[in-house]
């Protein structure tokens, strides 16, 4: 067998095995055999080779019952690797560092805001966020092992090119290499709603779920992908483009040219749109001044102000109409939404969830399962690390599905 095909089917054992032990946290080489298929003289002498490089370690488990008898199982070592994970959006930026096992080590968020700032501002202000998760996780930059980033809009992964985004004029700028050159530390850059659902399949909600579908509602409305346990990405990476889907055919311009998009009813663009007008026109009093953001409308419609109420109603119910299709495209077995959004909570979930019911196909929503998990803005600086994370344990062959 040529050399080429035996570093394959090596590295492809080692992949499998590592990812054994991280979605069982700690696992016995017997089990491991089972899990992968291998032979276990294959599994001692890999596992073996990981202790030596510090990727796992053994750790003795009194068997209950069983006095004076010790399993010994693997377990990986959180502090095998660090990686950044920066997370870019309309107003807000942050970033985190987490270890092998996806916990977060340090977080850093900013209030900024990136729009009409330019290409140049936005590099300088990631060198920044991760000069500053790094200092507060009390490491070095030789310390850190791969740095991802998650951008909001059309990005293509494969050249690091992120083609457009709402935040900024960018054309095609390879945001990645940029960083990359600076740091001298492999960088990966991702849709933000794709980092997002990699994150859930590896650490979160769709860890062991073969198909499902995140929704983010930030600013904009994104979805992440996930088909037979793999991200989809499309022709060029441009999938998921949720907030573009037709909602009100004739209804407002939206900032990608087009009428009546879901963006142009759900996601911070739309509330504040929509507040805004309230408040010239004197339905909505504000208790502040200045500009209006994200959280003030949500708080304000959840303090009970009606006109408020009504824009989130609305949403729930488009947002509602749009996942209606996604289901009875796409038969997920679960649905995960996320983002700033959630914190609207029923004022707007309740009415998704009416037309849900209304608008799908019984037998396929019967099978799906509609998640709302807590939120922390952090989640999105996590999961544009676990872009990194991921391709660490993939090693250089990213065909290999994880076993999860
Ligand atoms: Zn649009």
């Amino acid at each position: 067998m040529p050399s080429a095909n035996l570093d394959l089917i090596r590295a492809i054992n080692q992949f499998n095995i590592l990812n054994s032990i991280r979605a069982r946290k700690s696992v016995s080489r017997s089990e491991i055999a089972d899990m992968t298929g291998q032979s276990r003289a294959s599994v001692t002498t890999i596992t073996a080779q990981m202790i030596d490089k510090g990727l796992i370690f053994e750790k003795n488990v009194e068997v209950t019952g069983e006095r004076g008898r010790n399993r010994v199982l693997l377990a990986l070592n959180p502090d095998a690797a660090f990686v950044v994970g920066v997370k870019l959006a309309a107003a807000k930026a942050s970033s985190a560092v987490c270890d092998m096992q996806g916990e977060t080590r340090s977080t850093v968020i900013r209030n900024e805001n990136f729009m009409g700032k330019g290409v140049d501002f936005i590099a300088r202000y990631i060198d920044e966020l991760i000069m500053a998760a790094v200092d507060e996780a009390g490491l070095k930059l030789e310390n850190i092992s791969g740095i991802g980033i998650g951008v909001p809009g059309v990005v293509d992964f494969q050249t690091g090119t992120c083609h457009w985004s709402p935040i900024y004029d960018a054309g095609s700028v390879p945001l990645r290499d940029r960083i990359q050159n600076r740091f001298n530390i492999k960088t990966y850059i991702e849709n933000d709603a794709n980092t997002l659902t990699l994150a859930h399949q590896w650490f979160g909600e769709g860890r062991g779920v073969d198909n499902f579908i995140v929704i983010s509602i930030e600013y904009g409305v994104g979805m992440g992908i996930i088909t037979n346990g793999q991200l989809y990405r499309g022709v060029r990476g441009f999938a998921g483009e949720m907030g573009h889907v037709p909602v009100t055919p004739d209804g407002e311009l939206c900032v990608c040219g087009k009428r009546g998009c879901l963006a142009t009813v759900v996601g911070g663009m739309a509330f504040i749109n929509k507040a805004k007008r309230l408040a010239e026109t004197g339905l909505w009093v504000r208790k502040s001044s200045g500009d209006i953001e994200f959280e003030e409308v949500i708080n304000a419609a959840k303090e009970g102000e009606n006109a408020l109420i009504e824009i989130f109603q609305a949403a729930g119910h488009c947002l509602g109409v749009g996942l209606s299709v996604v289901i009875n495209i796409f038969n997920p077995e679960k649905i995960i939404i996320s983002g700033q959004g959630v914190e609207a909570g029923d004022i707007m979930f309740t009415p998704m969830r009416e037309a849900v019911n209304r608008h799908t196909f019984s037998d396929l929503l019967a099978l799906t399962k509609i998640v709302i998990p807590e939120w922390q803005h952090t989640d999105w600086a996590k999961g544009a690390a676990s872009l990194v994370l991921q391709e660490l344990y993939k090693s250089p062959f990213n065909t290999i599905r994880p076993l999860i």
